[in-house]
């Protein structure tokens, strides 16, 4: 079937090539750069869409199908809304709509694996990678993780590990991947989804149900939210904290079919980081890496930076950044592991819509000083204040926390400083890498002044 599509869709490319149409591509970013890089390799026609127009070839979105250049296809960048009018008007006239990801599932000849959930995925991805790379040394990770597949669909791979984003999976009929894992849900991205059951709908749209070659991961904990296909074929791994699954995590262990993984050198922390690595080992099982290579591989994988990178141990007080968690859930998920000691917790950023009790709930066990910086201040100080009985140290600029913070160190034990927002980085900084970056000097700064 999928031999099938794929020769239709190149024998219509062909034709758009040959007839000298054009392609348009929806969105310039990126992605979209990519694409048209790769148009251009292939001597296509192209026009670039967006809001602001990028190059010569490019005009602008806001433009309504009659006020274009003709075209045949259009590919849409993720970051696009479904309901642009460019696309409801593409729907009204017959143009086909085809996804970034799609149209390099097309052009790509070596395994395909995918990667989706709330969070965790671009470490998953790396860390599939990573222990497929023990035997198949050309595997590359790529997606949503900041290389587009456009960009790496004709390169001679062995595997990609592409980390889908649900806006990915949203735009795509069918990947037709070798296998694909879903880690998690939680209630992040529901503004543009509009309401949870759209969003598990969208991520399960990574799975080929109906191929039974096609080897189907998911979390135990959360059965009651995925709905199977009651024709599925395909074959069905869980992984969480029960005997019988298919990869138990149990203290210092991972259990499977093949084998008794020993976590203890397992470079990242965290219980979501056993998960992450059982669906990164069922992964590269399926694929025949033997075990002993995978365990080698998994004990000396690096972390992403951003992810609860420990970047400096200052006189015992160590700091941490986790930059990247801009929602409760993954905030929440780097605090596993921090009963009983005392630590300090910098959240900030602009909150999602979602409902703070979780929040309240675990902060109430810990013992742990709270500081806050930017927007969040606004939105939820006031009430995290009241419902823990606690006062926060609130704070409009990072920089303004972090001199504080560093001033006044040593009036707090030793401990670790985690800054983890739970926020989005946007109200002060352009992205969490530049948001991450300046926590992590400025902290550095601030200390050698006080040296
Ligand atoms: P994503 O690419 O999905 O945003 P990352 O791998 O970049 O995820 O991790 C982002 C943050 O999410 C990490 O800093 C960590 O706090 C948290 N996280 C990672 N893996 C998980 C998981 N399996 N469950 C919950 N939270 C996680």
């Amino acid at each position: 079937m999928q031999e099938i599509l794929k020769k239709k869709f190149l024998e219509f490319f062909q034709f758009i090539q040959s007839t000298k149409r054009t392609i348009a591509i929806l969105g310039g970013g990126i992605t979209g750069l990519a694409v048209q890089e790769f148009l251009e390799k292939k001597k296509i026609q192209n026009l670039l869409l967006d809001d602001t127009p990028k190059n010569s070839n490019s005009f602008s979105a806001r433009l309504h199908l009659k006020e274009l250049p003709p075209f045949a296809l259009l590919v849409k960048s993720p970051g696009i809304s479904p309901r642009h009018k460019l696309l409801l008007e593409c729907k009204e006239n017959n143009i086909p709509i085809i996804s970034e990801i799609e149209l390099a599932r097309n052009f790509f000849n070596g395994n395909a694996i995918g990667i989706t959930g709330t969070d965790g995925k671009s470490t998953t991805t790396q860390l599939t990678t990573h222990l497929l790379k023990g035997k198949y040394p050309n595997t590359l990770a790529s997606g949503n993780i900041g290389l587009p597949f456009i960009s790496v669909c004709e390169e001679n791979l062995e595997f990609v590990v592409l980390e889908l984003s649900s806006y990915q999976l949203e735009d795509s009929e069918q990947l037709h991947l070798q296998a694909s894992a879903l880690l998690n849900i939680s209630s992040d991205h529901l503004e543009r989804h509009g309401n949870i059951e759209n969003y598990v709908q969208a991520k399960m749209k990574i799975f080929d149900w109906e191929n039974s070659r096609h080897t189907a991961i998911l979390n135990d904990r959360q059965r009651e939210i995925f709905n199977i296909p009651k024709n599925a074929v395909c074959k069905i791994l869980y992984f969480g904290n029960s005997v019988n699954l298919d990869a138990f995590i149990s203290g210092n262990q991972i259990k499977t079919q093949k084998f008794t993984y020993n976590t203890s050198k397992f470079p990242l922390r965290g219980k979501h980081n056993l998960e992450n690595l059982a669906v990164a080992l069922l992964l590269a099982e399926q694929f025949e890496v033997s075990p002993v290579v995978i365990q080698k591989q998994f004990e000396s994988f690096q972390g992403l930076p951003h992810r609860f990178q420990e970047f400096l141990n200052y006189e015992g007080y160590i700091f941490i950044n986790d930059s990247k968690s801009t929602n409760l859930h993954s905030m929440l998920a780097g605090l596993s592991g921090l009963d009983k000691e005392f630590f300090i917790l910098i959240l900030g950023g602009i909150p999602k819509v979602e409902p703070i009790d979780p929040l309240i709930q675990r902060l109430m066990t810990l013992n742990v000083e709270i500081f806050m910086f930017g927007e969040m201040c606004k939105v939820w100080k006031e009430e995290v204040e009241f419902k823990l009985n606690k006062k926060i140290h609130a704070f409009f600029e990072l920089g303004s926390l972090i001199e504080y913070l560093t001033k006044n160190l040593k009036k707090y034990p030793a401990c670790k400083i985690i800054f983890s927002p739970a926020g989005a980085s946007f109200d002060l900084f352009k992205n969490f890498e530049e948001r991450g970056n300046f926590f992590m000097n400025e902290v550095k700064k601030y200390l050698s002044h006080i040296q």
